[in-house]
């Protein structure tokens, strides 16, 4: 692992919240998709691990930015984000689900859902308030919970269709619950959650009085029947935040254009610690990805379906390669287990996957609680958004596992 060695002095190693977040020796860990990222680079091999498209989005959304920043649209935009983006917000939860939500006081532009997540969690959490997630769980979740200091329960998703089970996910909200992180899809697993399971957690969050925090960065890429936004179930809308971000829908993860929809007050809540993170972000790429959620129909129905593409390419050729797979029913990963390839522990597998198959992964078991890692330690995900020709090339590599 290559950190970034830190000198710290013991009181600030006493002192600093993010100190949490260091290893022993005082180093920052790169995240699991960095590291892995830097091995791909490192070793020339196809890399799989972190998720990012290999294409551009759609080509009018780059030339609305390169438009505004020709335009002069290079300087702060509003604290809530620009009127045209926060319209357009208001109009894509409009068409896509029914939903009417004010732009001037129920939308906020983030940078990147990842800020939303952020702003969201330390606004609305006391330290030592509970926050229940679904595990594996995005690795941000963790680490956000941590700086607020709220205490982290899980409910497990279990292999072979990571569902959860309904009288764990009854156990685990209590009237210590302050949030419920729904990630749907879901992201490592690729999960799409039905109807029952949306239900349950709105009635469980009505009777603890607990807030709905849910992330459907994904929200465009599934693969069957069409995403639910739990907001649009009874009851739910007056204590959810949605989140979601242009980074998967446009294939532009680098420009960081997030948002949240929400009531009013929560929204307001959220604002007065967002602007002491980032303040605001991306003047010229608010325009630009407002044009995107403009954009008609068939573009959203055409992403779903090419990564749908993708997605049966790569199980094929992790099947043909000897993993055992559950077949994603969204998002843009996909979970293998190596056992039947002799491989129980995925972590050392992706350390070893460049130099037996060119191609790198990531292990889920960095999805999990420590605690919980040794039950997923055979699995890995790889990531699908890639070109047909990559994923086929990645699939033919892997072939050669099964022969090691
Ligand atoms: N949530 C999930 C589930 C993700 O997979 C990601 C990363 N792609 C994010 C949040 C972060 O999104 P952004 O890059 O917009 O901050
Ligand atoms: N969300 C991306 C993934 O799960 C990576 C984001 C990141 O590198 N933090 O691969």
């Amino acid at each position: 692992m290559t950190g970034n060695s830190v000198t710290m002095s013991g009181a600030w190693r006493r002192t600093a919240r993010g100190a949490g977040l260091l290893a022993e020796d005082g180093s920052v860990a790169p995240s699991i998709f960095a590291e892995m990222s830097a091995l791909a680079l490192r070793t020339n091999a196809i890399n799989l691990g972190q998720g990012f498209p290999d294409e551009d989005g759609p080509a009018l959304v780059l030339e609305a930015a390169r438009r505004a920043i020709s335009d002069g649209v290079n300087q702060y935009p509003p604290g809530r984000g620009q009127p045209v983006l926060l319209d357009a917000i208001s109009r894509h939860q409009q068409r896509f689900y029914g939903l009417t939500v004010d732009p001037g006081s129920e939308v906020l532009v983030t940078a990147g859902a990842t800020e939303a997540l952020a702003a969201t969690i330390l606004a609305l959490i006391e330290p030592g308030d509970e926050v229940v997630t679904f595990e594996p769980f995005y690795d941000a979740y963790g680490g956000l919970i941590g700086l607020g200091g709220g205490i982290h329960r899980t409910v497990p998703l279990r292999a072979p269709d990571f569902q959860p089970d309904l009288d764990a996910l009854r156990a685990a909200v209590t009237d210590r619950t302050r949030l419920i992180i729904v990630n749907d899809p879901h992201n490592p697993t690729g999960a799409v959650f039905p109807l029952a399971t949306l239900e349950l957690i709105v009635e469980l969050a009505h009777r603890y009085d607990a807030i709905i925090v849910t992330d459907e960065v994904y929200e465009h890429l599934t693969f069957g029947a069409p995403h639910i936004p739990i907001a649009t179930l009874p009851g739910a809308w007056e204590r959810t935040v949605t989140i979601s971000s242009g980074g998967k829908t446009f294939s532009l993860t680098g420009w960081k254009v997030g948002w949240l929809s929400a009531p009013a007050a929560i929204v307001t809540a959220i604002l007065a610690v967002k602007q002491f993170l980032t303040y605001v972000n991306a003047a010229p790429f608010q325009p630009a990805i407002a044009v995107g959620l403009d954009l008609p129909d068939a573009y959203f129905a055409g992403i779903a379906a090419d990564m749908q593409r993708k997605r049966d390419v790569l199980a094929t050729g992790l099947q043909a390669s000897g993993f055992d797979i559950s077949m994603p029913q969204g998002s843009y990963f996909i979970v293998a287990d190596a056992t039947p390839l002799g491989f129980t522990d995925g972590a050392e597998l992706c350390r070893r996957l460049p130099e037996l198959a060119g191609v790198v992964a990531v292990p889920i078991a960095a999805f999990c609680s420590p605690a919980h890692r040794a039950e997923y330690a055979a699995l890995v995900r790889f990531a699908y958004c890639k070109k047909v020709k990559l994923l086929e090339q990645a699939s033919t590599q892997l072939e050669a596992l099964s022969r090691a």
